[in-house]
């Protein structure tokens, strides 16, 4: 007996090559069967979602959910409700001194999955807001790689990797040091590094050459200063072809100000798919101009991307980055987390980081999701 049957939707799962119409099943928390028709007999509870989308679980790789515990996080129910994702992890909002509040207060009662990349810095992103902006990796006592590694030793259910953030908003001109602090603990702990870029120091050459295999670089289609595209010729900038070829995986992280049609444009142009589509949402950018993951996705629509590449950059594309391959697919006995969507069709006008606009003609809504084998209404 299944838990849930979601029948006659287009179920899209890039990650296993899966589109095609039909229904997909579950039971005890996982993906329990996948077939062009499964009989409603034969579950508990059932739901025709005929015209509609099944995803695996939407990922928002890069958010801030840190409610109440920092200036910077969102409430991460109904962000994750409203935005269809049911994994959403946490860049580096929580620090080592911080963490356990927020394992306890926040993501052990949320709805989402939330999993986390732990920040180098001791106390997180502990001052971001409209009134009082300090970047957290901009006083070399706060970096301290010790309590870092012994925290996401501790923690390796919910912590995925280490989050560090440079740049003349977040280090304060201290250029590369603390990326190399926080490779320093992710190589310890065999982990990735999620590094965040904004305007020099350190330039776009120091930090992407030092990136490895598996690290991941966040605010990846950011404008220029420090974009990875020349606007002049149109091209990619070679460390960053470089930095592909080893293996190191692009995220949007949209945010407030990391992301720019031109330069995702001439991005797109030459070939350079993003591997993961991610929001970066948190207090400054939710109400815009970032919105949610739903509205991110939606602007690679808009630049032409297709919806398998998009849904595979919010789907297996993060679930790799988190070496997680039970998430990001709707293989049988994997955990079971769908998303249901609906293309909206119309006239949208998006707009990126930098105020520029473009127009597209569907967007993505949810219409629900289900997490370990529940349902839960958008
Ligand atoms: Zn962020």
């Amino acid at each position: 007996m299944y838990d849930l049957l979601l029948k006659n939707a287009r179920l899209l799962d890039p990650g296993s090559g899966h589109d095609a119409t039909g229904d997909i099943a579950f039971a005890e928390g996982r993906v329990a069967a996948l077939a062009q028709s499964i009989a409603e007999s034969e579950a508990a509870e059932i739901r025709d979602v005929a015209g509609l989308i099944v995803t695996p679980g939407l990922i928002d790789l890069h958010t801030h959910v840190y409610w109440g515990g920092t200036s910077i996080g969102i409430e991460p129910d109904d962000y994750a409700l409203k935005s269809g994702t049911t994994t959403l992890v946490d860049a580096g909002t929580a620090g080592p001194a911080n963490y356990r509040g927020f394992l306890e207060h926040v993501i052990e009662p949320a709805v989402p999955r939330i999993l986390a990349f732990l920040n180098i810095a001791f106390p997180g992103i502990f001052a971001f807001s409209e009134e009082v902006m300090v970047g957290e990796c901009g006083d070399f006592r706060l970096l301290s790689p010790a309590p870092c590694l012994r925290v996401a030793r501790a923690y390796p259910d919910s912590i995925v990797g280490i989050k560090v953030r440079v740049g003349m908003n977040a280090s304060d001109g201290r250029g590369v040091a603390p990326l190399d602090l926080a490779l320093e603990v992710a190589d310890e702990l065999g982990l990735p590094v999620m590094c965040h870029l904004d305007y020099p120091p350190p330039s776009r050459m120091e930090v992407v050459s030092r990136l490895r295999k598996g690290d991941i670089l966040t605010h990846c289609f950011r404008p220029f200063p420090n974009a990875p595209a020349r606007l002049r010729d149109r091209t990619v900038h070679e460390e960053i072809l470089a930095a592909r070829e080893r293996g190191v995986i692009f995220d949007i992280g949209h945010g407030m100000g990391s992301f720019g049609f031109a330069t995702a444009e001439v991005m797109l142009e030459s070939g350079f798919q993003p591997e993961c589509i991610s929001s970066d949402v948190h207090v400054l950018s939710v109400d815009g101009p970032a919105h949610n993951q739903l509205v991110t996705l939606s602007k690679f629509l808009a630049m032409g991307m297709s919806l398998a590449d998009v849904i595979a950059a919010s789907t297996v594309g993060p679930a790799d980055a988190i070496r997680r391959p039970d998430l990001g697919t709707l293989g049988a006995g994997t955990t079971g987390d769908a998303t249901v969507l609906r293309m909206e069709p119309g006239e949208f006008q998006f707009i990126d980081a930098e105020g520029q606009s473009r127009q597209g003609d569907s967007q993505l809504v949810a219409e629900g999701m289900v997490i370990a084998g529940r349902w839960h209404d958008p």
